[in-house]
C-alpha cells in the first residue's frame, strides 16, 4: 500500500485486533508490520493471525511484515496464602525457594540462578517496579530485603533484576518452542526480549536458519552497557520502553531512546521505539497532547518505525491509534525542521561501492526533478544503505525475493515492489520505471534514478546508477540493444 510518509507503524495484534475484517482496517489505515505477542495467545491464535495477514497482503498485493516477540525469561514470584501481601516501607522481607505459600514475611522466587547471581546491594523490582526491595543479604537459596517502596504484592508478579548480569539462557524451553512454531508458519522478524549480551543472540540466530531476521529488544541495562556489540550481531533494535524504565530511573530511558536511533541509523539497521506510544488510546478516541509529543519525537529522532502495544491490542480503539501515529508521521515529516534534523544527522562513513553509489542516488535526487530513486536489492542491504541516507524522494526497492520486501517493511522509507529476476539492465530499467508509474510516484514526464548490481542475483554488488526518463519509447531509443 503507498503510504505518505517514510517512518512504519507496527502494530500489535491481540483479543481487539485478530479478524480478517480489523486487521485489514489497520493495514489500510497504516499498519505495515503487525507483531504476535508470544507472552499471549496460544498456537492455533497465533496460527490464525498469521494466515490473515498473509491472505491480506495476498490480496492487496502488498508485503507486510510479521514480528514474532519472544517472551523471554521472565521471572515471576510464587503464590501466597492469601493470594496479595501488603508490604510496608522498611519491613524485612525474604524471597526463598521455598515452594510453601507466601506471606507478609516471605515468598517463593522459584529462579536459583537469581540467587546465584545477587550481591547485598542489589535491588528486586516487583510488579512493573512498583514496589522495590534492596537485597540485605543473600545465599544459594534465600535474600533477605529491606522494602524500600512498598505496596501491594500478589501472585506471580514479575520480577526485574537490574543490577546483575543474570546467568540465564537468552531463551526459555517456551521460547525455543514457539521459536520452531512461528518459523515454521513463516513470519520475517523474531523480537529477543531481555537481551543481555550479544552471545544471547547466538542461539537463536541456529535456531533460525536464516528463516527469520533477528531483532533485540533493549530491556536491560546491562543490554544498554554492551549495546554497540549487541547491534554487530542483531538485523533491527527496539527501544523497549516498557521494562527499560522499570530497570532504570525512567528518566534514563528518552537519552537513551536518542542514542540508539542514532547508532542505529549510522549502521543501517531498522530500530523501533515501542511501549506506551499512544496508551491513553487504550480507553479514549482521542490521545493526550503529551503522546502525540512523544510519537512526534520518535520521528525527528530518525526511528525506522513506532509501535502500539495494547492500544492494538487489547484497545477500545485500535485504528484510531493507527491513524493517529499516521497523520503525526504526515504532520512532522513535511515539517522543514524534520528535514533540517535527519541531513544534519546524517553520518558518512562510506566504505564500499554501495555507499558511494546510494549517496550519489540521493544526491541526484536532490539537484534535478527526480521522483523517486528505484533500488533492486537481493537480499535487501542496498534497500537498507539507501534507507540510511534518508533521501528527500520516496524509495522503491525492487526485489525478486518475498522475503526481502517483507522484511523491509519495517525499514524507513522503503515502498517494496516484487519483482521477477533480471538478466539484463535494460529490462530492469524497464521494470523500475513501470513500478514507478504504477505506484503513482511519476508520470510518463519524469526522471527516476535507478541503482543495481549487474550481474544480476549476486548479492553485494551494486555498482550501476542510471537516471533514467519514465517514457518507455525514450528508454529503447536511448538504448535500442
Ligand atoms: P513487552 O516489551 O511489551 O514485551 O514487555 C516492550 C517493552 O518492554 O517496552
Ligand atoms: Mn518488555
Amino acid at each position: 500500500m503507498r503510504r505518505h510518509r517514510n517512518v512504519k507503524i507496527v502494530a500489535t495484534l491481540g483479543p481487539a485486533s485478530s479478524d480478517y475484517q480489523m486487521i485489514k482496517a489497520l493495514h489500510e489505515a497504516g499498519a505495515d508490520v503487525f507483531r504476535l505477542n508470544m507472552s499471549h495467545g496460544e498456537h492455533s491464535e497465533i496460527a490464525e493471525r498469521h494466515k490473515i495477514i498473509r491472505m491480506i497482503e495476498k490480496e492487496l498485493n502488498s508485503p507486510i511484515a510479521i514480528l514474532a516477540d519472544l517472551q523471554g525469561p521472565k521471572l515471576r514470584v510464587g503464590v501466597f496464602a492469601n493470594d496479595s501481601e501488603m508490604l510496608e516501607n522498611d519491613a524485612p522481607f525474604r524471597m526463598d525457594l521455598s515452594d510453601e505459600l507466601g506471606d507478609q514475611t516471605r515468598v517463593q522466587l522459584p529462579h536459583p540462578e537469581i540467587f546465584a547471581a545477587l550481591k547485598a546491594g542489589a535491588h528486586l523490582l516487583v510488579n512493573d517496579g512498583k514496589i522495590r526491595l534492596r537485597v540485605d543479604a543473600c545465599g544459594p537459596d534465600f535474600a533477605d530485603c529491606t522494602v524500600i517502596n512498598g505496596g501491594v504484592i500478589s501472585n506471580r508478579k514479575g520480577v526485574n533484576v537490574p543490577d546483575v548480569v543474570l546467568p540465564l539462557a537468552a531463551l526459555s524451553e517456551k521460547d525455543r518452542k514457539d521459536l520452531e512454531f512461528v518459523c515454521e508458519l513463516g513470519v520475517d522478524w523474531l523480537a529477543l526480549s531481555f537481551v543481555q549480551r550479544p552471545e544471547d543472540l547466538l542461539e537463536a540466530r541456529e535456531l533460525a536458519r536464516g528463516r527469520a531476521a533477528i531483532l533485540s529488544k533493549i530491556e536491560k541495562p546491562s543490554a544498554v552497557a554492551c549495546f554497540d556489540e549487541i547491534l554487530a550481531v542483531s538485523d533491527g533494535i527496539m527501544v523497549a520502553r516498557g521494562d527499560l524504565g522499570v530497570e532504570l530511573p525512567v528518566q534514563n530511558v528518552p537519552p537513551i531512546q536518542k542514542r540508539l536511533i542514532r547508532k542505529c541509523r549510522a549502521a543501517a539497521k531498522p530500530v523501533i521505539v515501542a511501549t506506551q506510544m499512544l496508551e491513553s488510546m487504550i480507553e479514549s478516541p482521542m490521545p493526550t497532547r503529551a503522546e502525540v509529543s512523544d510519537v512526534a519525537t520518535a520521528i525527528y529522532e530518525g526511528s525506522d518505525a513506532i509501535m502500539l502495544s495494547a492500544e492494538s491490542a487489547a484497545g477500545a480503539f485500535p485504528i484510531e491509534a493507527v491513524s493517529t501515529m499516521n497523520n503525526v508521521a504526515i504532520e512532522v515529516e513535511s515539517d522543514p525542521t524534520y528535514t533540517e534534523v535527519i541531513e544534519a544527522s546524517r553520518k558518512a562513513d562510506r566504505k564500499s561501492i554501495a555507499d558511494g553509489i546510494v549517496s550519489a542516488a540521493r544526491e541526484i535526487a536532490e539537484t534535478t526533478d527526480i521522483k523517486a530513486i528505484c533500488c533492486y536489492t537481493q537480499s535487501g542491504t542496498t534497500a537498507l544503505l539507501t534507507a540510511r541516507e534518508r533521501p528527500r524522494v520516496p524509495i522503491i526497492a525492487m526485489t525478486s525475493q518475498m522475503e526481502t520486501a517483507r522484511r523491509l517493511a519495517l525499514t524507513w522509507g522503503t515502498n517494496c515492489v516484487l519483482s521477477g529476476e533480471k538478466v539484463r539492465f535494460k529490462e530492469a530499467v524497464v521494470s523500475a520505471v513501470r513500478a514507478a508509474i504504477a505506484g503513482g510516484y511519476a508520470t510518463q514526464e519524469d526522471q527516476v534514478v535507478i541503482t543495481a548490481g549487474v550481474p544480476f542475483n549476486i548479492p553485494g554488488t551494486t555498482n550501476i546508477l542510471r537516471v533514467a526518463p519514465c517514457n518507455e519509447r525514450m528508454i529503447y531509443a536511448m538504448d535500442p540493444e
